[in-house]
């Protein structure tokens, strides 16, 4: 039995056989074409990339029809880098002067773009690299007559085992026949993770080798959850994982008895469950998990796969498609929140030393008027369409603040001379993830309707722990006392002032805090729609003043290792197994 540890992208566990496979399919060894068969040799390039074209336009619209637009859009850049001038040029450099045969020259550039991006410092590049490899292959394919060994008519179910998957290939999985994923390279915000998820498949990345050590027909487990891979397990550990995936299909039949209840204490404080999103196409699957509203749209996940910004029109059609679904309940839209480990920030701004402290967030909005009047103006049409709240992230200081809410004052001037009807009265709220904000937040509560807070910067900016660094990850702690203290400053100086107070980082994921931050005054939680249910059971099942002697108890302790080890021994005698199982 062999255990392995990667990143978990995509929850749940899967249990299958392994296929292994392996992209190296394509040697295109070195081919040189003979004197005066260059020009025909450079049409047939021509007209592979039209082919090529063809095909990539077709897999864009079929993804965006089984996983919506933003998805789909993955192969709208894949269509950029096929027409790339200075790409073409190259090519045609090869083809023309050096007289390589159209195959050969698509191997060299593209290999060699593929390997540049994938050795970029920033996250963001580094996982572009697939993505040049699946424009490679849909050339390659055509000039070479042989389309490559693909996972698109697996015979049968598997687990799909590899050292990289691209975009392309995830999206085209028959999600029937694949159980799992598991790859030896990537990220969590990689293009191929976030096909994953949406496709709600068990995924891996980032693994490391280890494609010597398995071969295909391998009996392999994934789990998801914690970013586990065990290949040929023993017989318990296998009886271990059947019986964990049956307890947590039963899990999931049993809460969807309780999805049109509502979040409330057993002796009856309603809390709030809001859904955090990124995709439009989510919206319907937060109404069928329970939702109360969208606590927080990321739409940053807008820029997702694209080289160029998205209109106005389409910031619209994404919100407008978002508030449509949530039928009347609340969509908080965070303005774009670009910048340090987030997508697009590359046609933005310079790739920075310290991204995390640097010209991200709200900075980088203020920084371009154009592309936030544009956003902007898209929010307030589609908060024609229902109950729409506009909320900035990442404010650190008043004049921030004041500079953002002049410009949604102009934008909102500008479209009512224009005749367009638009809702005047939109709620604004900001995120509280700094903590001078906390320190100041007397100052801008009576500028603004709401706050958010989100722990996920809140703790990292506190503590001074990059968030997405391995090797401080146990210093990485939202429990800390430290975080704990600010939040509860938060909620008491909105509270005063009667304006309400979210959670919508990470700890509200986790029942145990989540419970906490209840009962610390916390009325209004927004989570992963996936951890709705599981919640919401935990709620259900305590009352306020179990919650509230919970709060009292671990905000006067001293570490984040002692909370936590409170918190979870807590949970234990507050709420049902099932909580605890999930
Ligand atoms: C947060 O920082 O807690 C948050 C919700 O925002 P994001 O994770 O998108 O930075
Ligand atoms: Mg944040």
């Amino acid at each position: 039995m062999l255990e392995l540890q990667g990143i978990a992208v995509s929850p749940g566990v899967a249990i299958g056989r392994a296929l292994v496979f392996d992209r190296e399919g394509y040697r295109i060894t070195r081919c040189l074409v003979a004197v005066g068969e260059d020009e025909r040799e450079w049409q047939r390039f021509v007209d592979a990339v039209r082919q090529a074209s063809l095909k990539l336009e077709a897999n864009r619209q079929s993804t965006a029809d089984k996983l919506g637009e933003r998805i789909g859009d993955i192969f709208s850049a894949q269509l950029q880098v096929l027409s790339d001038p200075q790409l073409q040029s190259e090519l045609e450099s090869l083809i023309r002067k050096r007289a390589y045969s159209a195959e050969y020259a698509v191997s060299e550039v593209f290999t060699k773009y593929a390997a540049a991006f994938r050795k970029a410092s920033s996250s963001f590049l580094s996982e572009r690299a697939a993505d040049i490899r699946d424009v490679e292959r849909s050339l390659l394919e055509v000039l070479t007559g042989q389309p490559m060994e693909t996972l698109k008519t697996i015979p049968h179910e598997a687990i799909i085992v590899s050292h990289e998957l691209t975009p392309g290939e995830t999206a085209g999985f028959d999600p029937e026949k694949v159980l799992g994923i598991c790859t030896e390279a990537g990220g969590s915000g990689g293009h191929t993770a976030i096909v994953a998820r949406g496709m709600e498949i068990p995924a891996v990345v980032g693994v490391g080798n280890f494609l010597h050590q398995i071969r295909s027909g391998d009996e392999v487990i994934i789990d998801g959850h914690l970013g586990r891979i065990i290949v040929s397990p023993d017989d318990a550990t296998r009886d271990r994982y059947r019986e964990r995936r049956l307890f947590r299909q039963s899990i999931a039949t049993q809460l969807q008895e309780i999805r049109d209840l509502p979040a409330c204490t057993s002796d009856g404080v309603r809390i709030e469950l809001m859904a955090n999103l990124e995709f439009p196409h989510e919206a319907a699957s937060c109404v069928a998990r329970g939702a109360d509203g969208v606590g927080l749209y990321r739409t940053e996940f807008l820029y997702l796969g694209r080289d160029q910004e998205p209109t106005e029109e389409e910031h619209y059609q994404a919100y407008a498609q978002v508030v449509r679904d949530m039928q009347n309940r609340p969509v908080v839209i965070r303005t774009l929140d670009l910048g340090a480990d987030k997508m697009g920030m590359t046609m933005l701004a310079e790739p920075e030393n310290n991204p995390f402290l640097g010209l991200r967030s709200i900075r980088l909005s203020l920084r371009n008027p154009p592309l936030f009047r544009i956003q902007v103006r898209a929010i307030l049409r589609a908060a024609c369409l229902g109950d729409v709240r506009v909320m900035f992230p990442m404010i650190t200081t008043l004049d921030e603040l004041r500079s953002a809410r002049f410009l949604l004052r102009s934008v909102s001037e500008d479209l009512a001379a224009e005749g367009k009807h638009i809702q005047c009265a939109v709620q604004v709220g900001m995120m509280v993830e700094v903590p001078a904000v906390v320190l100041m937040l007397d100052r801008f509560i009576d500028e603004i309707d709401f706050v958010s807070i989100g722990t996920n910067d809140l703790t990292q900016y506190t503590l001074a722990v990059d968030r997405s660094n391995e090797s401080v990850a146990d210093l990485y702690q939202a429990c800390d006392p430290a975080v704990l203290r600010l939040i509860q400053r938060t909620h008491l100086i909105a509270a005063e002032k009667k304006k309400s107070t979210s959670v919508c980082g990470e700890m509200s994921n986790n029942p145990a805090y989540a419970l906490l931050l209840v009962g610390m005054g916390i009325r209004t939680l927004s989570l992963a729609p996936a951890a709705i249910p599981i919640l919401k059971k935990a709620i259900r099942s305590v009352t306020i003043g179990q919650c509230e002697a919970m709060a009292w108890r671990a905000l006067r302790l001293s570490t984040a290792r002692e909370v936590d080890a409170f918190l979870m021994n807590q949970l234990a005698g507050l709420v049902p197994e099932i909580v605890l199982q999930a």
